[in-house]
């Protein structure tokens, strides 16, 4: 049923120069160069500028803007670093963009609790820079320099979520401007908290929908003085990924258990110029510098279920070198298809269901005569494939498009879902009927209490919202 709310009032001069006027003129924009720069993420769903931008340096400010838009049904777009890639952050009604980019201050560090207070618009490597005098980190770790609030609204994961947990395990506390302007606190500062209904973690993944962070209090982590990591070459998809769920069935504790295709290995070692074996690889990493338990045994694991090769590295320098695999891939893939689009998919099951989507997935880009790219965060059931496509082949995209609908069908059917990690911007609302069936009416009405004349990041989550 189409959502009742069809229309938000045109953003006029009028309009502009009493919004500008709440944080001033030099930080308030309406250029063309600025609006398209905040005009599309990371991904290719179409673009589409704000009519205007704002940079606020205050939770007042936010709140202000919010006030005012909420009271002439103005569409209100958050910004972090853009690094999207479900179409999270576009603006696709137009409207206000609140670039978060001028929030971007440490505001305390309580290293006796392992926790730092921050606004939304620092970046996860800022933040780590800063943090490393302490011996802390904030441990998420997605592929692109995310901001702390970009991650927080899309749940955010990446490689050391096997040991750390999603974005969403360590947040305890956020200062949230709701949609009519009004501040709030939601969590706090202890580490355990029983207090009635889990107002954090509606916020945490909410995409901007129900709104606007202005602080965050993270849990961190010391950082570890060593890592040792192993990098193992299979014969077959099948074994390397059978390694990966007896290495997670067996309980030891990587920092992090990951894949990467035979595809992805020769395409990283062309574009690099390195030299690892062009297989299907498994690269897992440990605490500590030398062949410890957990090492050891991932390594048997890894020989018992035929791993033909294998490339230990001890300490940060050796251990960063393997890693080179697997932090570029994105950029390297995109250099190696010039010209060329790529859909990433992310999608997410049961460990002990992988094999099978990895193998499903196989069958699907082959039926649909697709180059694909399979890596991902195994040891969380996490794979992603980057499909290669031309743009202009509206033939080709379709393609993608079935195989994706396919995929992703299969990661329910194994009791999965539809992102794991990346969020469900424009990209994925179609499949979030099927995942969660009525529940979906239930985050409707949670969005109509919260923003009732939907004006937070329209367009997304919800298809009733077109
Ligand atoms: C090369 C590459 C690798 C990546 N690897 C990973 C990965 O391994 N794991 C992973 O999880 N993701 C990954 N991503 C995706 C992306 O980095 C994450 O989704 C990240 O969380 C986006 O953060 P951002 O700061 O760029 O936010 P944006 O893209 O600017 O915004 C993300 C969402 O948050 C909202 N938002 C932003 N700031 C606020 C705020 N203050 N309050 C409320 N809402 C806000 C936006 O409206 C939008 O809905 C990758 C992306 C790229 C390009």
């Amino acid at each position: 049923m189409p959502h009742p709310r069809t229309g938000f009032a045109a953003l006029d001069q009028s309009h502009i120069a009493a919004l500008s006027t709440l944080v001033g003129p030099d930080r308030a924009s309406t250029k063309r160069a600025d609006l398209e720069l905040h005009a599309r993420d990371q991904s290719f769903h179409p673009q589409r500028p704000p009519d205007l931008l704002l940079m606020p340096e205050t939770t007042e400010e936010v709140s202000q803007i919010m006030r005012y838009a909420n009271a002439y049904r103005l569409p209100v777009t958050a910004w972090g670093a853009g690094t999207s890639l479900e179409g999270n952050s576009i603006p696709v009604r137009g409207g206000i963009m609140i670039d978060f980019g001028r929030m971007n201050r440490i505001l305390n560090v309580h290293p006796d609790d392992f926790q730092v207070d921050v606004q939304p618009g620092i970046t996860r490597l800022e933040l780590n820079k800063s943090l490393a005098r302490y011996g802390l980190f904030f441990t998420p770790e997605p592929g692109a320099n995310a901001t702390i609030g970009g991650m927080i609204a899309n749940n955010a994961s990446g490689i050391k979520t096997i040991k750390y947990g999603a974005t969403k395990d360590n947040v305890l506390r956020l200062q949230v401007v709701k949609a009519d302007g009004e501040v709030i606190q939601v969590g706090t500062r202890a580490r355990k908290d029983s207090s009635g209904y889990d107002l954090l973690h509606l916020f945490v993944g909410s995409e901007g929908t129900l709104g606007l962070i202005t602080e965050a209090t993270l849990k961190l982590a010391p950082m570890p003085q060593e890592f040792s990591a192993v990098l193992a070459s299979f014969e077959d998809v099948a074994s390397a990924i059978q390694a990966v769920v007896e290495i997670v069935g067996a309980g030891l504790e990587p920092t992090a258990l990951e894949f990467v295709d035979k595809e992805t290995v020769q395409a990283l070692n062309t574009d690099k110029g390195l030299a690892f074996p062009a297989a299907p690889t498994v690269i897992m990493e440990f605490i500590g510098s030398g062949e410890g338990e957990g090492l050891q045994a991932a390594m048997d694991i890894c020989k018992s279920c035929g791993a033909t090769q294998w490339a230990s590295a001890r300490g940060t320098e050796e251990r960063n070198k393997l890693w080179e695999i697997r932090h570029h891939t994105y950029e390297s893939l995109v250099r190696q298809h010039p010209g060329m689009a790529q859909k990433i998919l992310d999608v997410c099951v049961p460990v002990s269901s992988y094999p099978e989507l990895v193998s499903y997935s196989d069958e699907v880009l082959k039926q649909h005569r697709l180059l694909g790219y399979k890596f991902g965060h195994a040891g969380d059931g996490n794979l992603h494939i980057n499909i290669v496509h031309d743009p202009a082949d509206d033939e080709h995209h379709e393609r993608v498009e079935a195989a994706n609908a396919l995929i992703v069908r299969r990661a329910l059917a194994l009791e999965g879902t539809a992102t794991g990690e990346h969020g469900v911007g424009i990209g994925k609302r179609q499949f979030m009927l099927e995942q969660l069936g009525p529940a979906v009416n239930l985050m409707r009405q949670i969005k109509d209490i919260l923003d009732p004349h939907g004006i937070l990041n329209p367009g997304k989550i919800f298809l009733d919202e077109g």
